[in-house]
């Protein structure tokens, strides 16, 4: 190591970073790990998929009690909100769990380096005015919020995840901007408490990337939830008086416009990748047209000893891609062979229904499968005629199963349902396995379980599901 500083130096301590540090410690490697926030987990942890989660774990107990769900099944409360306690558990929630990862670096022997880090040249980077050189440096900077031109984010009127995770109370009306799974989720913990939401969204259908019979059913469920959707459709403006503020909206196709009144803006139109401040041209390398670091399938960029993971490169940004890229990094810095199938990273909406896909939708599978002249089988099972569904009072949603016709091969696998996070698993599993359609109908799955319901689309695939 003579005079290296460190084997392996992480810029970055969220999902992807901090994992990756962890591994290359337990691979033996000297590992520093940059994070300039004041806590360890990164947007996962601190702004992003946990304290979102703990809201909209809250927020379904109160609206089971206020929506007559509880009712239906003979417990009759009237909740009362305690906001305060609610945003108490979520703080507690992700100080617990971002201090876990501080016990984990000291416990793996990571040392965090505090501070923002930049490159100074391609093996050297400068932390708090300090330099360290490293053999290995991974960029794991992960993204912030997109900005809507013109708009500003002001966390009052005008929030953007962060702000709309943290509001001290439940806003009359709420405008969400963007039908992605942001706008979803929080806009979906808003409706809950009480607020009337509108999602503004500038495609014809809500959730871009998921697959189409997903997207149409999903786009129901909300409304019939009452959450106002406007397809189709731009925000053109957005002007703030006092504590209103006043959209202006378009068609996308064009036409006339109109406005509408909020007294909280949720701004959810994506994520760009952080690479500002890192001064990676003195590293010799630049982004990509989107802003991302490219890389090659074992995570190196163009640099040799500089790799990159998560948010920062091309792929759903997701946390458990990001953790997967992080222990894939550091295997590979350690000469072994770091595995991830970008084919099967599973996504789940964590709303309520959730909605969760792996694989293929029906749309890319056909087109994929077309170019050889192949075709692809589906199998769908409501979640209706799920035994565990219909007696939960949870009929929403369905199963699609995506075979391929010749191989039976499953190529995807989508599901609406009160657990479909949890059930979407053993679809990736199966697939990573290279299952058929055949191999899922013939595993022995618990009844009364949702997963049952996985079981009977993947029988409907061959035409033989047994409950409907
Ligand atoms: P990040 O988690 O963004 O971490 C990067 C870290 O690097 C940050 O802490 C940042 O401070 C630090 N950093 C950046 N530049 C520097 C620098 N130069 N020097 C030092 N430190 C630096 N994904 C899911 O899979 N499931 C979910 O349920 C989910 N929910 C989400 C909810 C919300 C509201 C949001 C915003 C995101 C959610 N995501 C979810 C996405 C998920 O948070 C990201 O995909 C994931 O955090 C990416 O991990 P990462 O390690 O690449 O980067
Ligand atoms: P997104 O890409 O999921 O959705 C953004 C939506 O905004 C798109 O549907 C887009 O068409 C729409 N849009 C863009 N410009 C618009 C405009 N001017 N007017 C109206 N609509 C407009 O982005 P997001 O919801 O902000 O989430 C960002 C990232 O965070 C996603 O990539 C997601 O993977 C990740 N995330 C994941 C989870 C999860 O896994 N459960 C939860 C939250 C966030």
């Amino acid at each position: 190591m003579a005079d290296y500083d460190y084997d392996v130096l992480i810029i970055g301590a969220g999902p992807g970073g901090y994992v990756g540090a962890i591994r290359a410690a337990q691979l033996g490697l000297k590992t520093a790990c940059v994070e300039a926030r004041e806590t360890l987990g990164g947007t996962c942890l601190n702004v992003g998929c946990i304290p979102s989660k703990a809201m909209l774990h809250a927020s379904e107990y109160f609206d089971a009690a206020a929506n007559g769900s509880m009712a239906k099944m003979g417990v009759i409360v009237t909740p009362k909100l305690d906001l305060e306690a609610m945003h108490g558990q979520r703080k507690d929630a992700v100080k617990q769990l971002t201090g876990g990862i501080e016990f984990l670096f000291k416990k793996n022997k990571v040392d965090w380096l505090k501070g923002y880090a930049a490159f100074t040249s391609a093996d050297t980077v400068e932390v708090a005015g300090k330099s360290y050189r490293a053999k290995n440096i991974v960029v794991a900077t992960g993204s912030s919020v997109t900005p809507l031109p013109g708009v500003t984010i002001d966390q009052k009127v005008v929030v953007d995840s962060t702000g709309a995770l943290e509001l001290p109370k439940v806003p009359k009306k709420m405008v969400v901007i963007g039908g992605g799974v942001i706008g979803l989720e929080l806009g979906s913990v808003w409706r809950r408490l009480g607020a009337e939401v509108t999602v503004v969204e500038f495609l014809d259908q809500l959730l871009p990337g998921m697959d189409m019979d997903v997207r149409k059913e999903a786009a129901k469920i909300f409304k019939k939830q009452g959450m106002a959707l406007k397809l189709g459709t731009k925000v053109t403006g957005v002007a703030v008086k006092g504590a209103k503020a006043t959209l202006t909206l378009e068609p996308a196709a064009g036409g006339a416009s109109e406005t509408i009144e909020a007294d909280c803006v949720l701004v959810s139109i994506g994520r760009r990748p952080n690479t500002e401040g890192l001064d990676l041209a003195k590293a010799g390398l630049e982004t990509n047209g989107r802003g991302q670091i490219e890389v090659d399938h074992d995570l190196r960029t163009k640099v040799a000893g500089i790799w990159a993971i998560g948010d920062v490169v091309p792929g759903p940004m997701l946390a458990h891609k990001a953790e997967d890229e992080g222990i894939a990094v550091a295997e590979n810095i350690a000469g072994q062979t770091g595995i991830i199938n970008h084919a099967v990273i599973p996504s789940v909406v964590y709303t309520w229904p959730e909605i969760a896909g792996v694989g293929m939708t029906e749309e890319q599978a056909k087109e994929s499968l077309s170019a050889s002249g192949g075709e692809i089988k589906i199998g769908k099972f409501p979640m209706l005629a799920n035994s565990r569904a219909k007696t939960n009072h949870e009929p929403d949603g369905f199963v699609k199963v995506i075979a391929d016709a010749k191989t039976d091969r499953v190529l995807g696998v989508w599901c609406i349902a009160s657990v479909a996070g949890t059930m979407i698993a053993q679809a990736a599993q199966a697939m990573e396995f290279g299952a058929t359609s055949e191999d899922i109908a013939y595993t022995c799955h618990a009844h009364p379980t949702h997963s049952e319901a996985i079981k009977e689309a993947a029988m409907a695939v061959q035409g033989k599901p047994i409950h409907i």
